[in-house]
């Protein structure tokens, strides 16, 4: 006989009032159904507390009545994490009315916010202090940040600033029945037991609900500069990129690697995007550097800006040595922004050209040609034609290797993902590398981060999330 539900929902409209619990199958759609649409569930209510006393209450009623939890921010990420199962005794918890900045604190250089706070009106609210709040990806306008610490976030800046975990100083948790785990600091230095704080950024709400969080500022850049470069291969441009580090000293903001076949597909679909270099070899990157300096904003006698000669320095030596076969930089933004462009354009081309198997992977950089060149033989050796889309964040080791079905589009292509998951899981382990650099696990990668995680860490993992969540109501069918 099926529960009856009424009590949990009377008592939920007690909590968070008629208009912030939403029971409708219309309305709740968009909530029980992934960004990719790979996945969609069933809930009983998602609900939508604007407190962290109203989180508490929901966790309390939810370990009393034994009813599974799911958080979710802006449902942007891209492993099925914060879509429910198809059961119905579970709630989706969405923070979007948690959204207050409660400080900017321009002498430790923290902002405090809460968990519902889109990433990209952080970003705005550091930069009215005149600071920087440097996580960036993509999906800036829409996910929140309670999403970029469960999932520990990467993107585009993580080799100048680290990800979100490195972005973080303290955060306030609510653990399954109710209780605030209050560890909002803004103390870089404190050695005062256990360091709780890490277990929660990237446990994909498994553990508990992340209400708020102290994140760390910056100086913003005063200049900044951005090139493109035809490369020889993968290992010219990791040379390129130690190179341009340490010209920079360390300042590489971002180094993308941009195969031909991305931007051919980006031209395809784009046909006006400009090329930043006319002939494209098999490897291009994109590459950023910024500086704080005051002095990098001041131009030479030849109306040159100190970036832009050192980069261009870096660039010239690595043509006479044969690294790179061609570059550009950019003299302003306009151009800085067309060499932008084909990156940007990336993941939208790669929709338009049909099915693709995506992934996620870190290889230590010495293994990463080696990596990109088997995999590409192993992948079209399954099937014939498929177009191999390998791009992304090489400057922390990190591709998106997604393999996008051939031209001639094949019906039966899902059926072949088995086989590269198996392709792609032995060759990440053959090369010392992660089957999830930035994205998480999800449900998406969950056989595969069981089978490939050390057994000791996964029974350390499962005596943490036995310790704090018993009854495995957190997010469960998540991770571990
Ligand atoms: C166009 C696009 C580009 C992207 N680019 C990148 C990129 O460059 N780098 C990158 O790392 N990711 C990227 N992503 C993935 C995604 O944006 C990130 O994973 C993001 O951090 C998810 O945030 P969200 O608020 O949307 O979280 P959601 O999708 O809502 O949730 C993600 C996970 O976190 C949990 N969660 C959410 N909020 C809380 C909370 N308050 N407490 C506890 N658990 C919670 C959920 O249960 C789920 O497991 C991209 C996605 C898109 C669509």
């Amino acid at each position: 006989m099926p529960l009856d539900q009424t009590p949990i929902i009377d008592a939920l409209i007690q909590i968070v009032g008629e208009a912030n619990l939403i029971q409708n199958e219309q309305d709740k759609a968009r909530y029980l159904m992934d960004w990719r649409k790979q996945y969609n569930g069933n809930s009983m209510a998602v609900v939508k507390p604007a407190t962290t006393a109203e989180v508490s209450a929901i966790l309390k009623l939810a370990d009393e009545q034994n009813i599974a939890i799911i958080p979710q921010g802006g449902n942007t990420g891209l492993c099925g994490g914060a879509t429910p199962d198809q059961g119905e005794h579970n709630l989706v918890i969405s923070t979007e009315r948690m959204k207050t900045i409660r400080e900017v604190d321009t002498s430790s250089q923290t902002i405090t916010v809460e968990a519902g706070c889109i990433l990209d009106h952080i970003k705005s609210a550091a930069d009215e202090h005149g600071l920087l709040f440097p996580l960036d990806l993509g999906a800036r306008g829409t996910c929140q940040i309670g999403g970029n610490l469960s999932t520990n976030a990467g993107g585009l800046n993580v080799i100048r600033y680290g990800n979100t975990r490195e972005l973080t100083l303290g955060i306030e948790v609510v653990l399954m029945g109710g209780k605030v785990l209050s560890l909002l600091s803004k103390l870089k230095k404190d050695n005062t037991g256990y360091d709780l704080k890490d277990l929660f950024i990237g446990a994909e709400g498994t553990l508990g609900v992340i209400t708020a969080a102290t994140l760390k500022l910056f100086p913003k850049p005063i200049a900044t500069t951005t090139g493109f470069a035809a490369m020889r291969d993968i290992d010219a441009a990791i040379s390129l990129l130690h190179r341009c580090q340490a010209a920079s000293g360390g300042n590489v903001i971002a180094f993308e690697l941009m195969p031909k076949t991305i931007i051919e597909n980006v031209r395809h679909f784009y046909p006006d995007t400009p090329l930043p270099i006319s002939d494209i070899p098999r490897f291009s990157a994109l590459i950023e550097i910024a500086s704080t300096a005051e002095d990098s904003g001041t131009p030479d006698h030849e109306g040159t800006m100190p970036l832009e000669k050192n980069l261009t320095e870096v660039l010239a030596k690595a043509i006479e040595d044969g690294l790179v076969l061609d570059a550009t930089i950019a003299r302003n933004l306009t151009q800085r922004n067309t060499i932008w462009q084909i990156r940007e354009l990336t993941p939208e081309s790669e929709i338009k050209a049909g099915k693709a198997y995506k992934s996620d992977i870190s290889i230590p950089l010495k293994h990463m040609s080696a990596f990109y060149d088997e995999a590409e033989k192993a992948a079209t050796a399954i099937m014939p034609g498929i177009r191999i889309f390998g791009f992304g964040h090489l400057g922390d080791g990190n591709l998106h290797y997604n393999l996008s079905e051939p031209q001639e589009k094949r019906s039966d292509f899902l059926e072949y993902y088995p086989a590269f998951d198996e392709m792609m899981k032995t060759l990440v382990m053959k090369y010392e590398g992660s089957i999830s650099a930035e994205h998480g696990i999800g449900q998406k990668k969950r056989d595969v981060f069981i089978s490939t995680k050390d057994p000791v860490a996964l029974e350390v993992m499962r005596s943490i999330k036995v310790a704090l969540d018993p009854k495995h109501l957190m997010n469960p069918g998540k991770v571990v």
